[in-house]
């Protein structure tokens, strides 16, 4: 156990790593006794977590594990009431644990321990929301048929998926799958990031102190080439839920086209934040800013476009660096931290890399200053950066940098701003800013994209589902929809006597 209080004084550094045991069919497999993927923090490089590295054997057992538990129905068999406790009780272990997963979360993503917990908050909504579905499975009736034959349609668990969740938000991405899947009955297999393991093997050990039975929900560790691709390959897996890069998407949905297997992709994404002149430019400002910068803009719905009215975007523009500017960069663990480091020295080169080709581009960056100690640290600090003079159709302004980099373009009507906010291949997320309310949901009607914010942004609630569209992803998440996403239609018949003259 952590002595949470001793790990912030230390800012973050451990005698020793944290070891974690993966979970197969009730069973914890420990990290000392086996081959081992060791996580170095991000913000100084020592050693944080060791996690155990899952075979081919070890994905075999996991998913047999997660087969004989939907087979057998020891839990879609169980009530929506049974399940809808269960489900309500990890969300209350997960309560009391939410210092020690927050800490987790700071250590091994780099995330100030200071805003870490609106992580968690999340998590824990999502498990109570979902918990209700579990009692609101339903499906139809039609008792209008020929003669007394009454068609039901009913709603049932597709049986194991295979859940892949990015490094970014880790117990946040599982939490956005596995209440929903396991409200509608299914079992399941899941493989986070290798980066970021922690706090979904912890929840193993959560679900089954809340009462899910042993093998409905097994977690192993390892690559994404190795133990992701078994997983999304195996057969006995009914049905793929992944969220990380479109890239890798790409992948996972051509080998489940191929296998004709479910699938479900939340993917990477270029969101617009649209500003029009008439807005509050000060929230608008603050948001623009906060939209980039936040978790070191490593979030898929990061708004990672500007798009402003052309008669205050010198005006505007120079708000939002302000902002930009004024986030506190900085080790995680001091108290006034807003924005820990990147999670890798590869997501830091990929970050930089970028900058250099809006330099080619001949857009203009400006950047905020890093402090001499960040700069000389062994961290992978990167520091909020803004790029004006950007064209629509450059890579900046079309690719994905996942880091806290902005592009900001002026435009002059509605139309245009439209046209530029549609203009990538990506359709995840959209905010708009302005108080003429006609055109703010005229926007929300027409920008090609799964969500759109007006005067706000990065909120969300477990009732609003969430999903991508174009390259960013099929399928959606939260909400009461979920339960379409991880249940299949069965229609049953039945062909009844008539009893009474005509029916
Ligand atoms: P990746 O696509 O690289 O990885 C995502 C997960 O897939 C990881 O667990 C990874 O394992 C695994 N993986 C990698 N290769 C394979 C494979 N061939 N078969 C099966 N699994 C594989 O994404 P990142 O982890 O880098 O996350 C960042 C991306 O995630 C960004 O593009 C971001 O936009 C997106 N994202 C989307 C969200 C959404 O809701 N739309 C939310 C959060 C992030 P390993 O780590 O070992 O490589």
């Amino acid at each position: 156990m952590l002595n949470r209080e001793m790990v912030i004084a230390n800012r973050g550094v451990l005698d020793q790593p944290i070891a974690f045991r993966a979970v197969i069919g009730g069973k914890f497999i420990d990290a000392q006794s086996r081959e081992t993927i060791a996580r170095e923090s991000p913000a100084h490089g020592g050693p944080i977590s060791l996690y155990p590295r899952a075979t081919i054997e070890d994905v075999n057992s996991a998913v047999a594990a997660a087969r004989n538990a939907a087979d057998t129905r020891i839990w879609s068999g169980m009530s929506g009431r049974e399940r809808h406790r269960i489900l309500l009780k990890v969300a209350q272990i997960i309560e009391a644990r939410r210092q020690e997963l927050g800490l987790i979360e700071a250590l091994e993503g780099g995330k100030p321990i200071g805003n870490v917990d609106g992580e968690i908050q999340s998590s824990i909504d999502n498990w109570e929301y979902g918990a209700t579905l579990a009692r609101h499975t339903y499906g139809d009736t039609y008792d209008e048929l020929d003669g007394p034959r009454l068609g039901l349609t009913l709603r049932e668990p597709i049986g194991v998926i295979g859940i892949i969740t990015p490094w970014n938000y880790p117990l946040g991405a599982v939490s956005q799958k596995l209440p929903f899947a396991l409200a509608a009955g299914n079992c399941a297999v899941i493989k986070p990031s290798e980066l970021t393991s922690g706090t979904t093997l912890i929840l193993g050990e959560i679900l089954l102190e809340a009462g899910v039975p042993e093998g409905v929900v097994n977690i192993v560790c390892g690559y994404g080439q190795d133990v992701g691709q078994a997983i999304v390959e195996h057969l006995e897996v009914d049905m793929i839920s992944f969220t990380g890069s479109t890239a890798v998407g790409r992948k996972v949905g051509a080998i489940a086209g191929e296998t004709l297997r479910r699938v479900s992709l939340e993917l990477g994404g270029k969101s617009a934040q649209v500003v029009f002149a008439d807005a509050n430019l000060e929230a608008a400002a603050r948001g623009v800013a906060t939209g980039i910068t936040l978790a070191t803009g490593q979030i898929c719905i990061a708004g990672s476009r500007l798009l402003v009215e052309r008669s205050v975007a010198v005006e505007f523009t120079n708000l939002v660096f302000e902002h930009m500017k004024a986030v506190r960069v900085g080790d995680p663990f001091d108290a006034y931290t807003q924005v820990g480091p990147v999670i890798s020295s590869a997501q830091r080169e990929r970050i930089q890399k970028y900058l250099k080709i809006g330099s080619e581009e001949g857009a203009t960056g400006r950047s905020a200053a890093l402090s001499e100690r960040l700069r000389t640290s062994k961290g992978y600090y990167v520091a909020p950066m803004l790029f004006s003079n950007v064209q629509p159709g450059m890579r900046i302004e079309q690719e994905e940098i996942f880091g806290p980099v902005l592009v900001a373009m002026p435009f002059d009507t509605a139309d245009e701003a439209l046209h530029i906010a549609n203009g990538t291949s990506y359709g995840l997320y959209g905010g708009v800013w302005s108080k003429n309310i006609d055109r703010a949901f005229a926007f929300a009607r027409y920008m090609k994209c799964g969500t759109v914010e007006v005067n706000g942004y990065l909120n969300g609630s477990p009732e609003l589902s969430v999903g991508g569209i174009k390259a960013s992803g099929i399928g959606h998440e939260k909400g009461r929809h979920s339960i379409e996403e991880y249940t299949q239609l069965k229609t049953v018949q039945l062909s009844l006597d008539p009893v009474f003259s005509g029916h």
